[in-house]
């Protein structure tokens, strides 16, 4: 599933080939994905505009055209997203034997010049949809200040796992980044959030920080130093510790029982 650094990558692709390029037609006729809009709708407001910023929060996505004067393009990978612009692809989130293939395109921009950008989810849990609304989430994961981590992450009684997928909270963190992050910091994903103490806030937001320059670089969330080992007896690749597996937060969770208080 699409984490922060998935969708980092893939707005990274769109600023690196789709902007600066005019856009002649959109294919929206699949409503589901483009809802609450009517086919034809995005494409009246797209078409002869241009693409002039991809920006992100969390998982959110949205293009600016025309310089900010014309509509926002909100894109969400949804479960299982990818964006290709001409023959690349990114979103990609784990090794997978399928191939993504053209028959999951669920919306797809033209080009002047005959490239296109395209939303392509096999799921169909992807979404396309104009001026997105992303005042509820939090902060980034991967910019969050210090004094507002600290704020935000270290109050409440829900378990620290929890706190830190909050999307309100701050926004970007799944399951597997929230599994590494906590790894790293060697904290407890059953641990209060309101019970840490400043320093242990601080070692989590460093090491969260951390885990996501590394997915993004090496290609995503699957490629952790945690992941790997969560399966049933796998050991923690730092100390040999058989992994502890429960469901926190409502996800199923790994964590180094020696290590992670
Ligand atoms: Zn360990």
């Amino acid at each position: 599933m699409p984490e922060l650094p998935e969708v980092e990558r893939a707005r990274a692709l769109i600023e690196q080939r789709a902007l600066g390029r005019a856009i002649v037609d959109v294919d929206d006729t699949d409503a589901y994905v483009t809802r609450p809009h009517q086919a034809g709708e995005i494409a009246a407001a797209l078409t002869g505009r241009t693409l002039t910023s991809a920006n992100r929060r969390g998982k959110a996505m949205w293009l600016e055209t025309d310089d900010g004067d014309g509509p926002t393009l909100g894109l969400h990978l949804g479960m299982a997203g990818r964006i290709v612009v001409d023959d690349d692809i990114a979103g990609d989130y784990a090794p997978s034997n399928e191939v993504p293939s053209p028959r999951w395109d669920r919306f797809s921009v033209q080009f002047a010049d005959g490239g296109h950008l395209i939303l392509r989810d096999k799921r169909r849990l992807g979404r396309a949809i104009l001026d997105p609304r992303i005042d509820r989430l939090g902060p980034d994961a991967a910019d969050v200040s210090r004094d507002a981590f600290r704020e935000r992450v270290g109050q409440g009684g829900a378990p620290l796992k929890a706190r830190i997928m909050d999307q309100t909270v701050i926004a970007g963190v799944g399951n597997l980044l929230a599994d590494e992050a906590l790894w790293r910091a060697r904290l407890s994903p059953q641990r209060p959030a309101g019970e840490c103490s400043d320093e242990e806030l601080d070692r989590l937001r460093v090491q969260l920080r951390a885990a996501i320059r590394s997915a993004i670089a090496l290609g995503g969330v699957h490629t952790g130093e945690l992941i790997g080992h969560r399966v049933r007896g796998g050991r923690c690749p730092r100390c040999g510790t058989e992994l502890l597996r429960a469901t926190v937060g409502g996800r199923t969770t790994y964590w180094c029982p020696r290590e992670q208080r």
